[in-house]
């Protein structure tokens, strides 16, 4: 979830970061107008009949933020706190992370008010399907492209190709994320996580600075976080403790991560691994441990006022979004701390998506080593185009990362003629 301030609602803490991002590059009002506002907001009732027989109904959203450089693009959550307005605040993230990392894509976000897990398979589908529905007339594989977030999962992409398909035929690249019998990628499966750890190598080398040895610390051990982890270690930096809801794995010798991910793919759990120490989260809090780099890859809010001063990472590389709270954000920055934001951290996922959908719309299948090698060329030139923004205006990561994709989506509205 995206932190409302005192003063801000989710919406307008972004749109304070883009109109920093239009202070520094000079854009008038009219375009800032443009950039912070959304171009549709479509709310829609879904009923659907549960398994005792009985109506419910449903709020359902698709913001369409900004599509100046192509479809729009974005998850659709599932969750009881989903309301407009967090959903046009995750619609903007998305048309500056897809600027950043200069994808041929506008910034989208759906949800639904709905906790997943009080409803059966079957009300899932219908909801999912009555949802598609609602919307089919404004998505599309050039119009809009949804993918899972929160609460959804391959099987529900899977539900709403079919859905969408049954009204306007096969089509593939309405959905990314789908399951791989259904035109899905592998590589989507892991890509936000590799991205996580190729991001973090480019970063160290910038600094002239290598993985290989460094101690990290990940929390979160589900998509993101696991997948982080892993590429970490295959990386050769040495990650020293992993936490998630069930406690945490620690070993200052470095943990295997292949080795943990499947005692957790058999247990479902981190405890009872062999390859290291086990603590509860109240025994060990992995936000203050000693590391070179930390990734918070859980949930978001979890570096704060209350834990900031405990901080002891050089890095922090937000694999969640909003991991970090402004306040705790500026005052790490004060301390030296390298903060990564999430737009560029976590924009592997995206990228992944865009080859998934580029795939399903060439009706080709690319090699998955050549996959890697462009999720990398794209991260790259994304955090590229983010230092050189810092080092020209003197600024951190995060605004520089906002200074990017602000200046790419104003540039082409300009070149349409907005
Ligand atoms: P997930 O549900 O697969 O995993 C969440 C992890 O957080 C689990 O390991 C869970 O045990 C852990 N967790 C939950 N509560 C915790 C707590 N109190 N303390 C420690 N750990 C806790 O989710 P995910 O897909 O890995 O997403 C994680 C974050 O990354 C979210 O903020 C999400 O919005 C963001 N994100 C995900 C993707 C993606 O492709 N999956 C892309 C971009 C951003």
């Amino acid at each position: 979830m995206i932190q409302a301030t005192p003063k801000l609602t989710p919406f307008g803490a972004v749109n304070n970061r883009v109109n920093r991002a239009s202070d520094l590059l000079g854009i008038k009002e009219n375009y800032r107008k443009l950039l912070t506002s959304c171009w549709r907001e479509t709310k829609v009732s879904l009923p659907i009949t549960d398994d005792k027989g009985d109506l419910r109904i449903f709020e359902g959203y698709r913001v369409q933020h900004n599509g100046v450089r192509g479809p729009y693009k974005g998850g659709v959550r599932y969750h009881p706190e989903v309301d407009l307005d967090e959903v046009k605040a995750l619609a903007s993230l998305m048309t500056w992370k897809c600027a950043i990392v200069n994808l041929p894509f506008g910034g989208a976000k759906g949800g639904v008010s709905v906790d997943p897990g009080t409803l059966s398979e079957r009300e899932m589908q219908s909801l999912t399907r009555r949802f598609v529905y609602s919307i089919k007339n404004i998505i599309g594989p050039y119009k809009d492209i949804m993918a899972p977030d929160m609460g959804t999962n391959s099987k529900v992409m899977g539900w709403m190709m079919d859905a969408y398909g049954l009204i306007h035929g096969y089509t593939p690249a309405i959905v990314t994320g789908k399951p791989v019998t259904l035109e899905g990628t592998l590589d989507r499966v892991d890509a936000t996580g590799l991205g996580v750890a190729m991001i973090t190598r480019r970063v160290l080398e910038e600094r002239k600075e290598f993985l290989s040895g460094k101690t990290a610390v990940v929390q979160g051990f589900g998509n993101v976080g696991s997948f982080t982890a892993l590429h970490l270690h295959r990386m050769s930096a040495k990650v020293i403790a992993i936490g998630d809801i069930s406690g945490v794995v620690y070993d200052k010798r470095g943990i295997d991560v292949e080795k943990l991910m499947a005692h957790f793919e058999a247990k479902r759990t981190l405890s009872g691994f062999q390859g290291g120490e086990f603590a509860t989260r109240e025994q060990l809090d992995v936000i203050g441990m000693e590391c070179d780099i930390l990734v918070p890859a859980a949930l978001g809010h979890v570096i704060h006022s209350g834990n900031m001063h405990k901080v002891k990472a050089r890095y922090i590389i937000e694999g969640a979004n909003g991991p970090v709270t402004p306040e705790a954000d500026e005052y790490l920055g004060k301390q030296g701390v390298i903060i990564v934001p999430d737009i560029l951290a976590n924009a592997g996922g995206v990228v992944g998506s865009y080859f998934e959908w580029a795939q399903n719309i060439q009706v080709h299948h690319w090699e998955r080593a050549d996959s890697k090698l462009e999720l990398d060329k794209f991260l790259s030139a994304g955090l590229q185009g983010v230092s050189a923004a810092a080092a020209k205006y003197g600024i951190n990561y995060r605004d520089a990362a906002f200074a990017v994709g602000v200046d790419r989506v104003y540039q082409a509205a300009r070149a349409r003629g907005h």
